[in-house]
């Protein structure tokens, strides 16, 4: 845990004690919170979260007392295997959508016995270089360019849309043949990024002025 940063350097608290780390360059690359739009619906509904904003769901990936709102993805706090919570990756979101919408559709369709949400964790990959990346799947250790030839087709296949599958190969092929990795930085807030305080402040304005 870091305790304390400043002009020198900082300074971290390990198992065996406080140590010092002198550096004139500190860049604080961890935290995530949920949306503004997580920390609306856990105030409506009075649910519990954890300190990231992440809203406790049940095993059926609805809000308790809230039957008809399921939170899902990096919104949502789920018990994993060993009462642990799911990672907020994409593999469990991608699940965990599917999940919702079958039930949904259940539902509707009068069936009131629906299963608890169960995670298959098929492993886990990253890119750690330009052509090189790692991966763990089902048990098996992969590292290297093979590893990263898996990784670029099991995303891309996952991609929605074929023209969306072309344009990000092409685009990939470009920034590893140019050696450009700005594109794969985020230095602002996403195009598709949506204020919802914002929004709902300046709707209730407009009821207001009405
Ligand atoms: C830098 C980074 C690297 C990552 N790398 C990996 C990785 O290698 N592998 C992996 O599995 N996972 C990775 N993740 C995690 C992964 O991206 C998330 O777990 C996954 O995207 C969660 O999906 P989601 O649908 O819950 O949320 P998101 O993908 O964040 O989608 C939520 C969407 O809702 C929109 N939204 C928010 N509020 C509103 C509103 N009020 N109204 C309408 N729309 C709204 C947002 O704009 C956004 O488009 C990474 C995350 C980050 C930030």
């Amino acid at each position: 845990m870091v305790k304390d940063i400043d002009r020198e350097g900082l300074t971290i608290q390990t198992h065996d004690g406080t140590q010092r780390l002198n550096a004139r360059t500190v860049i604080w690359a961890g935290g995530v919170t949920v949306s503004p739009l997580g920390r609306t619906v856990a105030k409506r509904t009075n649910a519990e979260t954890d300190r990231g904003g992440r809203i406790k769901v049940n095993s059926d990936l609805t809000v308790p007392n809230y039957p008809d709102i399921y939170v899902i993805g990096d919104l949502a706090l789920a018990q994993g295997p060993g009462d642990k919570p799911l990672p907020g990756v994409a593999q469990v979101a991608m699940q965990q959508g599917t999940y919702a919408a079958k039930a949904i559709v259940r539902k509707l369709a009068g069936e009131t016995e629906i299963k608890p949400f169960k995670y298959f964790d098929k492993g886990d990959m990253a890119v750690i270089g330009r052509w090189s990346a790692v991966a763990n799947i089902f048990g098996a250790h992969i590292s290297g360019f093979f590893a990263w030839i898996i990784w670029a087709f099991i995303h891309l296949m996952y991609l929605v849309q074929f023209q969306s599958r072309i344009l990000v190969f092409i685009q990939w092929a470009i920034q590893d043949l140019t050696f450009n990795r700005g594109a794969r930085l985020i230095t602002g807030p996403a195009a598709t990024d949506f204020n919802f305080d914002k929004e709902i402040a300046s709707s209730h304005k407009d009821t207001r002025a009405a």
